[in-house]
């Protein structure tokens, strides 16, 4: 029997998303706040493309792909690193500035990756608890110790989609030290309507410890394909980007990527519809008698409490998946609008049942 790292005794096996079918053979996935939609033709003709070209190694630079991320976001080419999604990225920033004795602190309950990335590299993980499903900065700040060397806000937040105000994110990276570097979780930026919001974009020029994180897996439909990216000051990319896995963000990603930003206005479109099937799913359940925090992203949470799991199984009869956390709660993306009626008919049912 090989030895094995006795952090992995801890770690639990990753279990993936069941998929539910009804009889009559409905199936709704609503588990992983991917875009519902297909992808656009544009996109998938760039990718058949692509396919010719799969004997090469792909640009190990991703040279095209970080010209095209430059200009889109009006950002210098040095400032960005790109990884096979940003949960890579994120691993990535482990790698640079995690190891045993270190501290992270990070919001909890928030992204499931940030404690497994932490238990990975041997960094302490100091979780934060919510206060009101939203992220507690104050307490945050408090938490940073001598050993504290990254920090992830997570905005919107995934699970809650509660969003953290510029004027508090402020007052918040005013308090961090310098060399504490601050990472801006924004996979759901392209579903922020509330203006008080800050863009991480905006926000990290005129700080060196700050970064941010996007990701082309949501909003751009493209989670099959696995490309993020990293956008700090030039000393932390050039950290991030000697950390990453040679030739790992393949080429098809960089060409479909380089393509889906080409094709920005339609997806945006998308983006505006699913924004209003979430007022519209977030309604319904309130007049159902469910309390639902506002939220900025692609999902919804419902604090079911001890009857997670017991609310996961109701949604299933409907055909549809839900992201249930045990005792916590439950996570819905906005899907289409027949995905949404499947899953108000579970949630309203199960609250009269
Ligand atoms: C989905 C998600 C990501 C993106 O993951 P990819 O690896 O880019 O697919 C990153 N952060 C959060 C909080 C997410 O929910």
């Amino acid at each position: 029997m090989p030895r094995f790292r006795t952090i992995l005794d801890t770690m639990p096996a990753y279990k993936p998303g069941k998929a539910v079918t009804t009889p009559d053979g409905r199936s709704y996935k609503l588990s992983s706040n991917e875009s519902p939609y297909d992808p656009l033709p544009s996109v998938v003709e760039a990718i058949a493309e692509g396919a010719r070209q799969v004997n090469r190694y792909p640009d190990p630079g991703a040279i095209k792909l970080t010209e095209a991320i430059a200009e889109r976001f009006g950002v210098p080419f040095e400032h960005i690193a790109l990884g096979a999604g940003s949960v890579t990225v994120a691993q990535q920033l482990f790698e640079t500035v995690g190891e045993p004795g270190a501290e992270v602190v990070y919001a909890w309950r928030s992204f499931e990756a940030y404690p497994l990335l932490a238990d990975l590299s041997g960094t302490t993980s100091v979780r934060v608890p919510l206060a009101d499903e939203q992220h507690d900065l104050d307490a945050m700040a408090e938490a940073i110790t001598p050993e504290t060397r990254m920090v992830f806000v997570c905005n919107p937040n995934n699970p809650t989609g509660t969003a953290v105000r510029e004027r508090e994110l402020v007052a918040f990276l005013d308090r961090v030290p310098q060399d504490v570097l601050v990472v801006l979780d924004e996979a759901y930026r392209e579903y922020v309507r509330d203006e008080s919001v800050p863009d991480g974009l905006t926000l990290y020029r005129d700080r060196p410890n700050v970064c941010v994180l996007r990701t082309f897996s949501k909003a751009y439909g493209l989670a099959g394909l696995r490309v993020g990216y990293l956008v700090g000051h030039e000393p932390v990319a050039t950290a991030v980007r000697k950390t990453i896995i040679p030739f790992a963000v393949n080429h098809l990603a960089q060409i479909a990527a380089i393509a889906s930003l080409k094709a920005e206005d339609e997806l945006l479109e998308r983006v505006d519809a699913v924004v209003k099937e979430r007022t519209r799913v977030r309604e319904t359940l309130i007049a159902q008698g469910w309390t639902v925090p506002p939220t900025e992203a692609n999902f919804v949470w419902l604090r079911t409490g001890e009857r997670t799991m017991d609310f996961a199984a109701a949604c299933a009869v409907e055909g549809v998946a839900v992201r249930p956390f045990e005792g916590e709660g439950a996570r819905v993306s906005i899907g289409d609008p027949e995905a949404n009626d499947a899953f108000l008919k579970a949630a309203g049912a199960f609250l009269k049942g």
